[in-house]
């Protein structure tokens, strides 16, 4: 993936959080639940779904739905071998990605992202963009009738890539895109983004990395990512790279922040990350952005 790519890969919506000051709270507090292991659209605060997910992998031993899921999901389908795959299907077939989808939902998400709520697709190339992920509240400004717990819906389109000419890099980049973006979107159905929730006063708002951060990559969905990548390392035989530093770059260019302030903000060495490869990424960022706008 060249510089170029890597300047907006990735691209949420989320950042119009302005919207969030005109919602209602839909938070639900754990006691009034009538069922405590179930997720609520809309109901969560972010440090509970980060909890919950990070605990879900952590006693995967000890959980029969996620070892059946990597069994009967994963390891049968030998869906961790893409030369395999594509040896039989191109890296498009619409089957083939539902079996990555199926397997991630059960192994990561408890289920929950469910058709009604949750759906991808893929769509033409667009240069520099893997995927992005838009939530209904955000694509209705101001349009406070999609904004509720039986309204919300999340898409995510994931970019086709012909320039990939190797079919199993092509399925993985598909399938890197896929689990990032299904981890957005796991966040953007359950947890609620009114302004107390999100934090509206001038501290919280510079602790929104607390949350879903400028570009929905806050500290939450970067540590959840970073458990979900050592995950499938060590239980799924096999790797996939869900672009944390590169995004950490591109959201440290955008807010025009010092890489010496972000590490503080968000503790890189807690989510494994190097200093001076964030530093590298965020000055070839740079020099890419100065020379196409010299083109
Ligand atoms: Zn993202
Ligand atoms: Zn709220």
């Amino acid at each position: 993936m060249d510089a170029s790519q890597i300047l907006t890969s990735f691209n949420t919506s989320i950042a119009e959080i302005d919207i969030a000051l005109t919602t209602p709270c839909y938070l639900i507090p754990e006691s009034l639940r009538a069922n405590k292991d179930k997720f609520y659209t809309l109901a969560h605060t972010y440090p509970e779904i980060q909890t919950r997910l990070i605990h879900n992998m952590k006693y995967c031993s000890t959980n029969t739905m996620i070892r059946r899921a990597v069994r009967d999901h994963w390891f049968d389908f030998h869906l961790n071998d893409f030369n395999r795959q594509t040896r039989v299907v191109p890296p498009e077939d619409t089957k083939l990605m539902n079996k990555y989808f199926k397997a991630f939902n059960r192994i990561f998400f408890f289920g929950a992202l469910t058709t009604d709520r949750y759906s991808y697709r893929l769509e033409r190339n667009v240069p520099g963009i893997r995927g992005a992920t838009s939530d209904v509240r955000l694509d209705h400004a101001g349009a406070v009738e999609h904004h509720s717990p039986k309204s919300i819906k999340c898409i995510t389109a994931l970019y086709k890539k012909p320039d990939t000419t190797d079919e199993s890099l092509r399925l993985k980049g598909y399938v890197e895109t896929l689990l990032h973006e299904m981890l957005h979107a796991f966040f953007n159905l359950f947890t609620c983004l009114c302004e107390t929730c999100m934090g509206m006063t001038e501290k919280e708002r510079r602790e929104k990395t607390k949350t879903a951060g400028a570009s929905g990559h806050g500290m939450p969905w970067h540590m959840v990512a970073q458990r979900i990548e050592e995950f499938v390392k060590s239980r799924l035989k096999c790797e996939l790279d869900l672009d944390r530093e590169w995004i950490m770059a591109q959201d440290i260019y955008e807010s025009r922040m010092r890489v010496s302030k972000a590490s503080v903000l968000f503790h890189f060495k807690e989510l494994g990350m190097s200093y001076e490869s964030i530093k590298q990424k965020v000055e070839k960022i740079r020099l890419d952005g100065e020379s196409r706008k010299a083109d």
